[in-house]
């Protein structure tokens, strides 16, 4: 199984506002009895919102957070366990695509047939890491290595992938990207905290513990963990911050292979890129050429030696969840328990469930939207979401600080928006895939390296914008800059985030402003540097830059000022475009809410007001227990601040807030110098 640091993830949560009375509405998306009534809304309202829940659902052993949606990120699994168990019969026949689902899974839950091969699977590729016989062969190894060069963070030295040109969105170009780090982040290097210390050397006990595993002698070991923390440092020095990384301009370096292999000529480019299959490439985007001198400077300083120790680590690593029961816990007992604070190692089959998702997603979303996501509740989405982009328009029309140049390329933008609702119109074809029962780790394989090539097959095409991300039943939405596309699989279009037949307010306030949110991302400090066809473009005239800076800067000051836990605070610069969205977007999905049911009496429910209803919504979309690990580590590398403060720290900007709960001057729930953006 794979080890999947980079789905931290968490959006927003969303409605619809069928025209129900309220009286009548159904209360999927709304818990009185979740929320704390003794504490003052003004004071704290998140404590006023979730206190109850947070109360009443203590953290499973498997988890590092638990929230409301990961509850029903748990319930969609449950959903999905049930169409595989089903695929995986093999009487009566099936059809393909149940075949390479069924079979994929009861091959990762085989638990006797992964126990007997114990480290074997491994075996093959540790003897041709042995067999390098020069530094210029470590190109040829990484580009044929059993787990293909890694798509995003980890893998080995740097990550190979194809990306929409930034100033071309009709085009796909090759890019190379910083990676090839065991630690989640750079800065777990390169932090001098006491924390940053204890995690840096419970990492080198792990690593040395996985040499021995291999069969190195506990003295070997422990010296290979030494050099992996050495050789690891100086790849994280040379790497790019993530608050850097938010400005899209530092991330692109479009150069030819000739400029890529001056830059770093310790590297054998040309073997690479054949032997990857990529062929042929004219130009490339280098993400960070920083960090590619610095690959280069350490390939040639450290010995062929250490990098065989370097490969077999990562080799190792790569495997560790396809092979037997002691690999996978001492990684768990690392990456689970060490970083994130989960006691337990999740069950196998919630395991596998989540590898088919992430290997073979939209086979298995094919069969969950046929079960799970009808063509109403669809509708309703869509309806909701072009209400809320309606409301944006009358509001861009109407911003008191943009001038009347930079308005109409806004709107333009706008209405350039796509919205993608529940799952692709076309689905993608697994047919090239081979998936054979019995066969776990070959499965494991052949599913990454046909997503690797799947990525490098789109170089040098069009762009296909109908893609997506994404699988249908993830528990999440986003917005894509560069192809201007809000995205809403129908995993988050579920109760208790969305339901079609509960009341308008409660749907706008937790549906309805997660969809605020992805479409004020194309707004925010990075999405609004892009134009309405996805190119990183400035379209602003240098005043309303200018004011739009000073009104991001408000919000960066607002959120840096939030303590997470003891000493760690929220790194304002790296949430700000997340905190711009939750701003932006509760205000959105409060005013589509208000034209939406103009006209309409709506009472009260439960003693709460349709306003406070709103607002509780809203509140109960963010409930969420976690482990202080998980807390420090999505301090570092999560641009989401934490549910509390996205909580109060949107609410309290609110005027709307403070009149529906008739909030006070002075009350921790209204901010003196309230920040306002979109
Ligand atoms: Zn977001």
């Amino acid at each position: 199984m794979k080890t999947k640091l980079s789905a931290l993830v968490l959006t927003v949560a969303l409605s619809i506002a069928p025209c129900l009375a309220q009286e009548s509405a159904s209360n999927a998306v709304l818990n009185i009895s979740d929320m704390d009534k003794t504490v003052d809304p003004c004071t704290d309202f998140y404590a006023y919102s979730c206190g109850g829940w947070i109360k009443n659902n203590p953290i499973p052993g498997d988890q590092a957070r638990w929230s409301i949606s990961e509850k029903l990120e748990d319930d969609n699994r449950a959903q999905l366990r049930a169409i595989l168990d089903e695929a995986a019969k093999t009487d009566p026949p099936r059809n393909a695509i149940a075949q390479k689902i069924g079979d994929y899974y009861a091959s990762c839950v085989d638990v006797d047939a992964i126990e007997k091969l114990g480290s074997k699977p491994l075996l093959p590729e540790l003897a041709r890491i042995a067999a390098l016989k020069s530094k210029k062969e470590i190109a040829g190894y990484i580009s044929t290595a059993q787990f293909p060069p890694s798509l995003d963070v980890g893998g080995m030295l740097f990550a190979f992938r194809s990306n929409q040109d930034y100033k071309d969105s009709t085009q796909v170009i090759a890019e190379i990207d910083q990676a090839g780090l065991g630690l989640p982040d750079r800065d777990y290097y390169l932090n001098g905290d006491l924390k940053s210390e204890e995690l840096r050397k419970a990492y080198v006990v792990h690593v040395a513990k996985m040499f021995e595993m291999i069969g190195d002698l506990p003295k070997d070991a422990a010296a290979e963990a030494d050099t992996i923390m050495r050789v690891e440092s100086a790849l994280a020095k040379g790497q790019m911050t993530l608050v850097k990384r938010r400005d899209p301009p530092n991330l692109y370096h479009k150069m030819t292979v000739e400029d890529l292999e001056k830059l770093a000529p310790a590297f054998d480019w040309n073997t690479y890129f054949v032997k990857t299959g990529a062929g042929h490439i004219a130009s490339l985007n280098v993400v960070s050429p920083q960090y590619l001198r610095t690959i280069n400077d350490e390939i040639a300083t450290e010995s062929l030696g250490v990098w065989k120790t370097y490969l077999r680590w990562h080799a190792t690593n790569a495997a560790a969840n396809e092979l037997s029961s002691a690999f996978v816990q001492e990684t768990f007992n690392f990456y689970g328990k060490m970083l994130r604070g989960q006691q337990e190692l999740p069950p196998r089959w919630k395991r596998c469930t989540n590898d088919v998702d992430y290997d073979l997603g939209e086979a298995l979303g094919q069969a969950y939207v046929e079960k799970y996501f009808s063509p109403e509740a669809k509708q309703a989405a869509l309806k909701m979401v072009r209400e809320i982009e309606g409301t944006m328009e009358s509001e861009i029309r109407a911003l008191p600080w943009m001038g009347p140049e930079t308005k109409e390329q806004a709107l333009t933008k706008l209405h350039a928006v796509v919205n993608k609702i529940g799952y692709p119109d076309k689905w993608r074809d697994y047919s090239s895939l081979e998936i054979v029962r019995g066969d776990e780790i070959g499965n494991a394989k052949r599913a990454s390296w046909f997503e690797f090539h799947r990525w490098l097959a789109k170089i040098g095409k069009p762009v296909d914008r109908t893609e997506w991300d994404m699988t249908p039943p993830t528990v999440n939405a986003d917005y894509d800059p560069q192809r201007n596309d809000i995205n809403f699989p129908a995993g988050i279009l579920q109760p208790p985030l969305f339901d079609q037949h509960s009341d308008a307010a409660a749907n706008f306030g937790n549906t309805g402003a997660t969809m605020g949110h992805e479409l004020t991302h194309a707004f925010d400090d990075e999405g609004s540097q892009f134009d309405a066809n996805g190119n990183l473009r400035d379209w602003w005239t240098d005043e309303d830059r200018k004011k739009f800076d000073s009104r991001t800067q408000c919000v960066v000051d607002q959120y840096s000022g939030y303590t997470i836990l003891d000493d760690v605070k929220i790194n304002g610069k790296l949430t700000n475009g997340e905190d711009i969205a939750d701003l932006g977007g509760l205000l959105l999905a409060y005013l589509a809410w208000k034209k939406d049911t103009a006209g309409q009496k709506l009472d009260p429910v439960d003693g709460l007001a349709p306003e406070q209803r709103f607002f509780v919504a809203y509140g109960q979309s963010w409930c969420t227990s976690e482990r202080d690990e998980d807390k420090r580590m999505r301090a570092t590398v999560d641009p989401h601040s934490p549910e509390k403060y996205r909580t109060n720290g949107v609410v309290s900007n609110m005027s709307e807030f403070r009149e529906a709960f008739h909030c006070k001057p002075g009350q921790p729930m209204v901010r003196e110098n309230s920040c306002r953006i979109w």
